[in-house]
């Protein structure tokens, strides 16, 4: 026997990191926790919780029992110190800059991203006074150059919704650690099964918990994971986390809570303020949909590189971007960055163009046409009329989501019938 500690693998921890028996009940499976408040010991209890010298539970718009355990358990799995969960991907975005930024600060953003966090950012932070600026993360020289005394992070996507890009996340980290500041990852795509960017020098990652966190379709929920790595203190460009916060008596977050300053300044300042909570309902529902998270990423994975395979040779398709594929400029990249798998989701270009892509769309059958992705269940959309209806041709071909592009995320059905559904649909698109 060797004297290290045994150290669970990926299988067992998606199922047990964060849980145990209930307390109170021993109901094995971590019980809902649907209660709004919890009751103090005393006044002293009440007053030690409220000034953070004691952790625990106050009020649910903070923590709640069943939430805390899905907390645990991706900060686990991602390998980080400690996680904060949000009411919705985007919601873990806000989080995860918040504490960073401020009026006349900004971020610099990879130019593929989700549709949705494309508006976020080039749109809707400005009305907080902060800016994105949007950079092509295949060229490291053009992230570092800029970068500026006012930039407070650096964020990209693993693998690249919708195109399935795969950044270089090691390199993203080096320039992001040259200047000083986090690198922040979204693994939505990829899960920490496929990814874990903190193995990659990435300081914080959240994700969409919506996607195949969850797995299928039943929720909104977000999370961000922090490394405990990052010195906050070394430079006076995070106060909110290295000075003393009005809001606690004076309190600084990096001081008192090493590792897990991040974190509690989520969860004491982001959800007491921005109160973007996580229900324990969604909490419950994603519990049980992390606890298959590999064997259905292996499905995921494995469906969709027959598919992309299948698709590339029909003679109605222009292209297919899946970094599963060898004809992927990113498949050198991807058995780095994601080597058990590029997950499943992938664009494919129609040679018929927009008209033929939506008639595709239109004539799945087994597909669901749906603004989603990660399901068991396979999906479509053109984002080009929907996701990324938004954004102007130029970010529609910077983020993979041109007029004559059909995103798919691929499920975990038989592949035959997923295949055979294709087949048809292309048939009568062409026709
Ligand atoms: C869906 C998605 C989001 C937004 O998440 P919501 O849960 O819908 O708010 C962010 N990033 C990526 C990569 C996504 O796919």
């Amino acid at each position: 026997m060797s004297d290290q500690p045994h150290k669970f693998g990926f299988d067992t921890l998606q199922i047990h990191a964060g849980a145990r028996p209930d307390p109170a009940t021993g109901a094995r499976q971590t019980p809902i926790y649907q209660t709004t408040a919890y009751v103090f010991r005393d006044a002293e209890h009440a007053a030690a919780l409220f000034n953070l010298q004691e952790v625990g539970y106050i009020y649910s718009r903070l923590t709640n029992p069943t939430v805390a355990v899905l907390q645990e358990r991706v900060a686990t799995l991602e390998g980080g110190a400690g996680a904060v969960c949000c009411s919705s991907g985007h919601a873990a975005q806000i989080m995860a800059l918040f504490p960073l930024m401020g009026p006349g600060l900004n971020v610099v953003v990879s130019t593929r991203l989700y549709g949705g966090s494309i508006t976020q950012f080039s749109q809707t932070i400005r009305r907080f006074g902060w800016q994105a600026r949007f950079v092509d993360f295949d060229d490291m020289d053009a992230v570092a150059a800029a970068i500026d005394d006012d930039t407070r992070a650096i964020f990209c996507e693993s693998i690249a919704n919708p195109g399935g890009y795969i950044t270089d996340l090691d390199a993203a980290a080096k320039v992001a650690d040259k200047a000083g500041i986090p690198l922040i990852v979204d693994n939505t795509s990829a899960t920490p099964y496929l990814c874990r960017p903190i193995e990659h020098g990435a300081t914080l990652v959240v994700h969409s918990m919506t996607k195949f966190l969850t797995g299928n379709g039943t929720v909104t929920g977000g999370v961000v994971v922090d490394s405990g790595t990052f010195d906050w203190s070394a430079s006076d460009k995070f106060p909110s986390l290295s000075q003393p916060e009005p809001a606690y008596h004076g309190l600084k977050f990096h001081e008192t809570f090493g590792p897990l300053a991040f974190t509690f300044h989520g969860i004491a300042i982001g959800l007491r303020d921005l109160g973007m909570t996580l229900n324990p309902q969604a909490a419950h529902y994603t519990l049980m949909g992390i606890e298959t998270l590999s064997l259905r990423m292996q499905r995921h994975c494995e469906n969709a590189e027959k598919v992309a395979a299948w698709l590339e040779q029909q003679p109605a398709v222009a292209g297919v971007t899946y970094a599963g594929l060898k004809s992927s400029p990113y498949h050198e990249r991807m058995t780095r960055i994601c080597p058990k798998g590029a997950g499943g989701l992938f664009t494919v270009t129609l040679k018929g163009g927009y008209d033929a892509c939506v008639k595709f769309v239109e004539s799945l059958e087994l597909f669901s046409h749906v603004a989603n992705l990660g399901d068991t269940r396979s999906l479509v959309i053109h984002p080009a009329s929907t996701t990324h209806r938004q954004l102007e041709p130029d970010q529609l071909v910077a983020a993979g989501a041109a007029p004559e592009t059909v995103r798919i995320s691929i499920g975990i059905e038989d592949t035959a019938d997923i295949i055979a559904d294709l087949d048809q649909a292309l048939q009568k698109a062409a026709g």
